[in-house]
């Protein structure tokens, strides 16, 4: 498989489509999910591309990968997520149900997220 360039999130990236944005640095974009399933639900995208967990995984170089997660947990502070606790989701590939073909981090809270899968 290769990367699609067209994917919605690969726009928002290069600003084609607008979105929310939450946060932004050399490595990631944040922003709000457009069909929010919590009262908080942020999308964290690293600026690289990369199609899921395992190509990010093995291919992104360290500094995109300590980038990512430094940003998440700035996020979650500066969100307020971190207080209660929250979720954090990557789903991978047909079976794990991905729908936009590059790699995120959905981050739930704001109120309790229930069981991990129904
Ligand atoms: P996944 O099923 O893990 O690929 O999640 C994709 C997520 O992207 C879904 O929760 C969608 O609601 C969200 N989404 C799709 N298009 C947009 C958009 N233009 N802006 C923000 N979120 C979006």
């Amino acid at each position: 498989m290769t990367y699609d360039e067209n994917n919605i999130f690969a726009k928002i990236l290069n600003g084609d489509i607008p979105c929310n944005k939450v946060y932004e640095d050399d490595y990631v974009l944040a922003f709000r999910d457009i069909a929010p399933q919590k009262k908080t639900h942020i999308l964290v995208i690293p600026k690289g591309k990369y199609m899921d967990l395992v190509d990010f995984s093995t291919n992104a170089n360290t500094d995109e990968i300590v980038g990512f997660y430094k940003a998440i947990a700035r996020i979650a502070e500066d969100e307020g997520l971190n207080e209660n606790g929250f979720r954090s989701i990557a789903n991978s590939g047909e079976f794990g149900g991905q729908e936009v073909p590059h790699f995120h981090m959905h981050l739930l809270g704001g109120e309790p997220v229930g069981r991990m899968v129904s």
